[in-house]
């Protein structure tokens, strides 16, 4: 059995990996299960899955679960630098990287020197410091498979084609909950309406990214490092039935897309049985008699101002879209707790963009303290507003 490590454990991603991991035992061996501060849930986990280690990033909530678990034979790691130790020495196999925002980037650049592939669903890895990670990759020979719905369908179509061939890639977008909606309709949303997505279920912050439309922003510029294709050939479509997870346009014009039901289980267990395919229970199977009217339309740009501010990052580049992730952060976690507007998030980007001087080239030093910068700049930025 192969060694897996779950970054992010008790979020969305974790939870529907163990989901997957349950219904299909024997492929995997789960060695660490890594979360913030749910010590709650983490403690079932374990109890579960039987991992020799479990991690949290909160010290009260470590000395909680540790009072919890006395009676099994598994190692409590607390903080950062614990994490990134252990799968720095470790080895595992695979490790998927369900972490959300900022946070994951230290975890998931440990686990590939580590040696492990990567399943990647926290995209703000590859935002912030995409051309250290995939290079890091290819000198290791590892695997960075795609967990996000929209990557995984452009990875599944990509399937004996190689990259020269692709002329386009076009990622579709739900819209979100506030699709149609005016920016002046959008002044007044609130957090509770803006994780309330009409057909995904997901966390709070990727939620609320996809109500500004800054997730398909993150996504052009994770598709651009995981498939090699210039952000300029990356066209985004809103698609509201969110059937078609996205479509590859090759040379000769021929358009291949993926398709099913909108559920994050099947681009996770997908990673997880790659290059093979594992069977699905009877309900991620698309009724044909059911399949919607399936309708795509252009993003309405002047509402949703995130997607031409993720654009101008990438274009940008250097240390620009390691700017962009961070201040977007700050900014859901402003706006989750009411203190920030929905429209006042593209707003606060915009003005940090320009406050944080660019650099070309960073190397992970310079990233983190960039990531720092920004936090400070963004927070002291919004309290100001106040
Ligand atoms: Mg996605």
């Amino acid at each position: 059995m192969r060694a897996l490590a779950i970054l992010g454990s008790t979020g969305s991603i974790g939870t529907q990996t163990l989901e997957v991991l349950q219904r299909h035992p024997g492929q995997y061996n789960v060695q660490l299960l890594a979360a913030g501060k749910n010590w709650r849930l983490l403690e079932q986990q374990i109890r579960l899955f039987r991992p020799p280690w479990a991690a949290l990033a909160d010290e009260q909530a470590a000395r909680e679960l540790q009072a919890r678990v006395k009676d099994l034979e598994v190692e409590i790691l607390v903080g950062e630098k614990a994490l990134t130790d252990l799968l720095a020495s470790q080895g595992f196999d695979m490790v998927v990287a369900g972490m959300v925002g900022h946070v994951g980037l230290l975890p998931v650049v440990a686990a590939i020197q580590g040696g492990a592939n990567i399943a990647l669903a926290n995209k703000e890895v590859l935002v912030m410091a995409g051309h250290i990670v995939t290079e890091l990759c290819r000198q290791k020979g590892l695997q960075l498979l795609p967990l996000d719905s929209e990557h995984s369908a452009i990875f599944q179509c990509l399937q004996g084609h190689s990259c020269p061939d692709v002329r386009r890639l076009i990622l579709t977008a739900s819209g979100g909950p506030f699709l149609g909606k005016s920016k002046a309709e959008l002044a007044n949303v609130t957090p509770a309406q803006a994780v309330k997505h009409p057909n995904w279920q997901m966390g709070a912050k990727i939620s609320v990214d996809s109500a500004t439309l800054m997730n398909k922003g993150l996504e052009i510029i994770e598709a651009s490092w995981l498939f090699g294709i210039d952000p300029e050939n990356i066209d985004v479509l809103i698609h509201p039935q969110s059937i078609v997870h996205s479509m590859v346009e090759f040379r000769d014009g021929a358009v291949l897309a993926q398709l099913g039901i909108p559920s994050m289980e099947v681009p996770i267990q997908f990673a997880l049985s790659y290059p093979g395919r594992w069977s699905s229970p009877d309900n991620y199977f698309l009724n044909r008699l059911d399949l919607p009217e399936l309708t795509f339309s252009q993003p309405d740009t002047e509402a949703f101002p995130c997607l031409e501010l993720a654009r101008a990052a990438i274009s940008r580049g250097g240390n620009a879209p390691a700017v962009l992730s961070t201040v977007n952060d700050i900014c859901v976690e402003y706006f989750l707790a009411g203190k920030l507007s929905f429209n006042g998030i593209p707003e606060v980007i915009a003005h940090i963009m320009s406050e944080v001087p660019w650099q070309e080239n960073p190397d992970l030093t310079q990233i983190l303290e960039t990531m720092e910068k920004t936090i400070r700049v963004t927070r002291s930025h919004i309290e100001s507003m106040e």
